[in-house]
């Protein structure tokens, strides 16, 4: 279950009353049984409900169960594409262990309104479900032109061009571990003053996904997907 306060032996949560409701309502729990509890920095502690009420329970923290553990440095930098599509995609980077999802604006982009706190309570609950300690970041969107100008040149960008690219398993192995972002276009594509800047960085290693053009929600999964097969863990 995730929480927010600091966690710490003795020390007493308060859940929502969602959270609170799903503990005794669904998973029928009561007073004195066990659950474990993160918050994304203070590792999995073993927690008891010590207070059960018609208001709701309160947990009291016991022992640390897992410490903190944070997954690979890889950052996914997606336009915006139409809502569903977009929870999607941040419910799979938090499957396949995205540390921090960028939405971003590129010529292409027809979307610009997010839902920053659905996304942020997507990515909550996918991380929670695979049993990750920490919760991906899911930054508020923008433009492509200024995520490119403040660049870390350290990280690799792994552009999938619908254009092509080299074989993404292959350029991937070759570029070898470190910090790297996945780069999906829009619906409608990179246009091609962006893709001639992308494709002249340093940093960046433009691949393909295969002969067939790749809806963007699909498209992520894939590269991730590939990523995590040549790189990651
Ligand atoms: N029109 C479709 C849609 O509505 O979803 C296709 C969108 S495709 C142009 C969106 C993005 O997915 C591209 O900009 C690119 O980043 C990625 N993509 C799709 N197919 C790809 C492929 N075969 N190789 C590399 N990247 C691909």
């Amino acid at each position: 279950l995730y929480v927010t306060p600091d966690l710490g032996s003795g020390t007493p949560i308060a859940p929502t009353p969602d959270q609170s409701r799903y503990l005794t309502g669904v998973m029928r729990l009561t007073q004195g049984d066990d659950i474990l509890i993160f918050n994304g920095r203070d590792g999995e502690w073993r927690a008891t409900i010590t207070e059960f009420t018609k208001r709701g329970v309160v947990l009291t923290c016991r022992e640390l169960a897992r410490p903190q553990a944070f997954g690979p440095d890889l950052e996914l930098v997606v336009a915006l594409v139409k809502k569903s599509r977009v929870e999607t995609i941040v419910e799979k980077a938090a499957e396949l262990g995205v540390r921090r999802i960028r939405p971003t604006i590129t010529r292409r982009t027809n979307v610009e309104k997010v839902r920053l706190d659905r996304l942020d309570a997507i990515a909550m609950e996918a991380a929670e479900q695979t049993g990750r300690l920490d919760v991906p970041i899911v930054d508020d969107p923008e433009k492509l032109e200024a995520i490119l100008d403040g660049w870390d040149p350290a990280r690799r960008l792994m552009f999938c061009d619908e254009a092509g690219g080299e074989p993404a398993m292959a350029a991937l192995q070759a570029a070898g571990p470190g910090p790297w972002a996945i780069l999906i276009g829009p619906e409608g594509g990179f246009a091609p003053e962006e893709r001639a800047r992308l494709r002249a960085l340093p940093f960046t290693t433009a691949v393909s996904l295969g002969p067939r053009i790749l809806r963007a929600d699909t498209a992520a999964i894939a590269a991730m997907t590939l990523w995590q097969a040549a790189i990651g863990d």
